[in-house]
């Protein structure tokens, strides 16, 4: 089992919030906040580690735009 992040349907580009249906518009308040282990960040991109993830799905749920999937 892996994270997946599709970059596509991810609102996090460049550093910032592309979309208009976050709550705010400037930030994605999703999966980095929902992370109960703190293994997903955002810098140019949204960013897992994979040795951190524990796999409990918290970021899938979280994600408004489903761009993350774990298999
Ligand atoms: S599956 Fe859980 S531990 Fe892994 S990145 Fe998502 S929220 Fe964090
Ligand atoms: S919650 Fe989804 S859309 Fe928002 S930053 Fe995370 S992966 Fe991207």
């Amino acid at each position: 089992m892996a994270i997946k992040i599709d970059y596509k349907k991810c609102c996090w580009k460049d550093g910032k919030c592309s979309s208009s249906s976050c709550g705010c518009g400037k930030a994605c308040i999703g999966c980095v906040e929902a992370c109960p282990v703190g293994a997903l960040s955002r810098k140019s991109k949204v960013i897992v580690d994979a040795e951190k993830c524990i796999e409990c799905g918290a970021c899938v749920e979280a994600c408004k735009h489903h761009a993350i999937s774990l298999s």
